[in-house]
C-alpha cells in the first residue's frame, strides 16, 4: 500500500504519478535496489505519518497524488526503455509529475531520456555520493556508476549539477569539465551557492549523497555525506520548476531499521510539497 499521510488517491486526473521501477540488475556490488520501491510504499503507511509537508502543503487536500504501481522491469535493461517512454509520456501529458521509485541509478538513463522528448530542454539536479560518470564499470556502459555520462553525451539535459559528490575520480571530473557540468563535492560544499534553475528541472536522488548515519540502507556506504536537514535545505530553498524526480538505490535488506526508507518518504513529501507551494505561488 501506498499511503504518505492518506495523500494518494484513485483518479483518473492527478498531479503527482508514482511508479516503480523494481530493477537492480545493473548494480556492481549488492543487489536489494529492485526492493526499494516497496520499502518506500510500506514506509509511506504509517499512522506516524501526516500529509503536512514543511513548506505547509496538505497533500492530502492541496494536490492529486496516485500511485501508478510498477513498470515491468525483467532482466533485459533496454526492455525498460519503451515500457518506460509510454507510461512517462502518459504522465507528462496529462501535465502531471512523475516521481519514480528505483531501483538501482541504471533506471534514471531511459526515464531522463523518456522526460526530455516529452519536456525538450531541461536541466538536472542529482544527489549523489558519486558523480555516476564512468565511461564504464567492468566493461557495461550502462552500470548504475554511468548513467549520467550517457545523458550528458546524448544531450539529453542543458545543465547537469551534482551536489554531495565524495568519490569522485579524474576521469568523472574530466567528464564534467567537458560537459560543464557543476560538481559540488562534500569537501566545498560550503562554496555551493544557493541554486537556481533557468529550466524546467529534473532531481535525481540517489540515497547514498546522505551520510550512511542517516541512511544506512544503500548498497555503497560513502562516509562524510549530507544530512537529511542539509538536503531539505537544499530542496526548500531551490529556485526552479521542478517537473519530475526520482528516488534510487534505495536497499531494502540493508535497511532493517526502515530508517532509510522513513528518509526516501521525507524527501519525496518535501520535493512535492516544494512543487505544490510553487504552483500555488504562480497562480496568486
Ligand atoms: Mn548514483
Ligand atoms: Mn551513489
Amino acid at each position: 500500500m501506498t499511503d504518505f499521510g492518506g495523500a494518494i488517491k484513485k483518479s483518473e486526473n492527478y498531479d503527482f504519478a508514482i511508479l516503480g521501477i523494481p530493477f537492480d540488475k545493473k548494480s556492481c556490488f549488492q543487489k536489494g535496489a529492485a526492493m526499494g520501491p516497496d520499502a518506500i510504499r510500506q514506509a509511506s503507511t504509517s499512522q506516524a505519518i501526516n500529509a503536512w509537508t514543511e513548506l505547509g502543503v496538505n497533500l492530502e487536500q492541496d494536490t492529486i497524488m496516485v500511485d501508478l504501481g510498477a513498470i515491468a522491469a525483467g532482466e533485459d535493461y533496454f526492455a525498460l526503455f519503451p515500457r518506460i517512454q509510454e507510461i512517462v509520456s502518459e504522465v507528462v501529458q496529462k501535465g502531471a509529475f512523475p516521481i519514480v521509485l528505483g531501483g538501482d541509478h541504471s533506471i534514471s538513463y531511459p526515464v531522463v531520456k523518456a522526460m526530455a522528448k516529452e519536456i525538450g530542454t531541461m536541466d538536472i539536479l542529482h544527489f549523489d555520493a558519486h558523480p555516476d560518470l564512468y565511461d564504464h564499470l567492468y566493461e557495461d556502459r550502462y552500470s548504475h556508476a554511468c548513467p549520467f555520462a550517457r545523458i550528458l553525451e546524448e544531450g539529453l539535459v542543458e545543465q547537469l549539477v551534482q551536489v554531495g559528490i565524495r568519490a569522485a575520480t579524474a576521469e568523472h571530473k574530466k567528464k564534467a569539465t567537458e560537459y560543464k557540468a557543476m560538481m559540488y563535492e562534500m569537501k566545498n560544499l560550503k562554496e555551493m551557492p544557493h541554486l537556481s534553475f533557468s529550466h524546467p528541472l529534473y532531481v535525481s536522488f540517489d540515497m547514498d549523497v546522505l551520510d550512511p548515519a542517516f541512511a544506512p540502507g544503500v548498497s555503497h556506504h560513502e562516509p562524510g555525506g549530507l544530512s537529511t536537514r542539509q538536503v531539505l535545505e537544499v530542496i526548500h530553498s531551490l529556485e526552479a520548476n521542478i517537473i519530475g524526480m526520482d528516488i534510487v538505490e534505495l536497499n531494502a535488506p540493508l535497511d532493517p531499521s526502515g530508517r532509510t526508507a522513513a528518509a526516501a518518504v521525507k524527501i519525496l513529501m518535501e520535493v512535492a510539497g516544494k512543487v505544490v507551494r510553487n504552483q500555488k505561488t504562480k497562480k496568486r
